[in-house]
């Protein structure tokens, strides 16, 4: 047996005006979220994801993020070029030199997926948005133009001062330590050796060269005197 309607209270003749009246006083003292925009800015936060940069110079055409990307909106031309060796018996070298990168902004998804996987750091997120187009093919923003939105790419935030070195910082930093205590030791073996052999000149210099080098391809003066001795007491 179905159990029975719990008992509704009578309603208030303009009960329902009130309250909708209170909810437009309560939303016209609230603080105002509404941008007036495109006359002002918004304030985008650091990780919005607008448009892609790409940094060419960094980029080695290994394909990677073009394969990943689950819109197939990378589109990547290259060829092969053939690198002399850098010492002589060496072997010649390829690499691949990039000829075109473009980017289908009307197919991305703005995922992120090639941002990430890029091994050598070519591709970053800018927060700018302001491209819109009214034909869909100039949404296909080629290398130029990709390589403009480098310059709206924030700077990395700054590193936690309890954070680990990063590890191309600790490497140069650890190769430069060795060097200065290297050099300091051959310093210092060079100064004991010198002090343990007095015969060694303290500032050697080079014996092929004269000490008062004088220039043996200009002739003397023969129409000069020569200077002669003074005569000393005592010479007849
Ligand atoms: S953000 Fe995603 S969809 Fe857009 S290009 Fe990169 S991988 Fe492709
Ligand atoms: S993953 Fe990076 S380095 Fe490789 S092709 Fe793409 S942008 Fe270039």
């Amino acid at each position: 047996m179905a159990e029975p309607l719990p008992p509704t209270r009578p309603r208030i003749p303009g009960s329902g005006l009130a309250k909708g009246l209170a909810v437009t006083l309560r939303t016209m003292a609230r603080k105002t979220v509404t941008e007036q925009y495109p006359d002002a800015q918004p304030e985008l936060p650091p990780r919005t994801r607008g448009v892609i940069g790409l940094f060419e110079e960094n980029c080695t055409v290994c394909m990677l993020c073009a394969r990943e990307c689950p819109d197939w909106c990378i589109y990547i031309d290259s060829h092969k070029e053939t690198v002399p060796p850098a010492a002589p018996g060496g072997r010649e070298r390829s690499r691949n030199v990039l000829d075109r990168f473009a980017i289908d902004f009307a197919l991305c998804m703005y995922c992120g997926i090639c941002i990430e996987v890029c091994p050598f750091d070519a591709l970053f997120w800018s927060p700018e948005f302001e491209y819109a187009e009214t034909d869909i093919h100039e949404l296909t923003h080629e290398r130029d133009k990709l390589r403009e939105w480098m310059w709206t790419v924030p700077a990395p935030p700054a590193l936690d001062p309890a954070a680990e070195e990063p590890k191309e910082l600790a490497a140069a930093r650890k190769t430069a330590e060795k060097l200065a205590t290297t050099e300091a030791e051959q310093a210092e073996q060079t100064a004991q050796a010198e002090k343990s052999d007095p015969t060694k000149p303290t500032h050697p210099t080079d014996p092929t060269k004269p000490t008062h080098p004088t220039d043996p391809t200009k002739p003397t003066d023969p129409t000069k005197p020569t200077k002669r001795a003074e005569p000393q007491e005592g010479d007849s």
